[in-house]
């Protein structure tokens, strides 16, 4: 499998926990910034790091951008630049644009220029935190729409020990194991006989009341 380019432009705290974090996990990634300081701070956790002011179309064409599968704008404050470089990069061809908004209107107009998405870090945070103190058996999710969602739960201690078929969850709460996480390992689709203990990890789909009713078990 060839490996994905990706470039995160802006190299604060945000742009950088993402370019540290893809980095680590063996991608390509191309740090850029306007200061110089920002990415020699930052050469040595990435695969390159380049000093560009990306709102300059020929600056983003001699790095060869186009050629990048995702591209992050990471541009804090300066909602012009973070607008002019995410329209570039739409024009430039990069398929995949994800772009961090400040706000509603931020977000409005990122949209309309082509982002591909679009991240309100302390919004999607805050949301997040308020899900995990809701429901603090469920470690994890990603939201599929407005009704439905994939999420890791910990398995209900009055369901330890005993298999998916006697549980039956999908007759009894209308949502679907996919998956089971065991010590790092992942079971996917699990036979109806496997047993479930009490350290494992259920990876659950369906609809979000449904699954809050499940981790809300003992
Ligand atoms: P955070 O809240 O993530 O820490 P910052 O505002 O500190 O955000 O970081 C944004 C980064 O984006 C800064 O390092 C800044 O130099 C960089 N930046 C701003 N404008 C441009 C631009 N036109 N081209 C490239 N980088 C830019």
């Amino acid at each position: 499998m060839t490996k994905l380019q990706y470039a995160v432009i802006g190299m604060g705290r945000f742009g950088t926990s993402i370019a540290r974090k893809l980095y680590e996990a063996g991608e390509e990634v191309l740090g850029i910034d306007i200061d110089e300081e920002r990415v020699e701070d930052i050469e040595l956790s990435v695969t390159h790091a380049v000093v560009a002011d990306t709102t300059e179309e020929e600056a983003l064409k001699s790095i060869g951008i186009g050629e990048f599968d995702c591209v992050i704008v990471a541009i804090g404050n300066d909602m012009q630049a973070s607008i002019l470089t995410t329209l570039l990069l739409k024009e430039l061809g990069v398929k995949k644009v994800i772009a961090k908004a400040l706000g509603k209107h931020h977000g409005q107009v990122l949209n309309k220029v082509g982002a591909d998405w679009i991240i309100f870090p302390e919004k999607d945070m805050g949301e997040r935190v308020a899900h995990q103190l809701l429901s603090p058996n469920v470690l994890n999710f990603i939201e599929l729409s407005k009704d439905y969602s994939i999420e890791e739960i910990s398995v209900p201690s009055s369901m330890t020990e005993k298999s998916l078929r006697e549980l039956d969850i999908r007759a009894n709460f209308n949502i679907t194991v996919i998956a089971l996480v065991r010590n790092g390992d992942i079971i996917v689709s699990p036979a109806p006989d496997q047993i479930i203990h009490e350290e494992d990890i259920l990876v659950v789909i369906g609809n979000k009341e449904n699954l809050s009713t499940f981790a809300h078990r003992e």
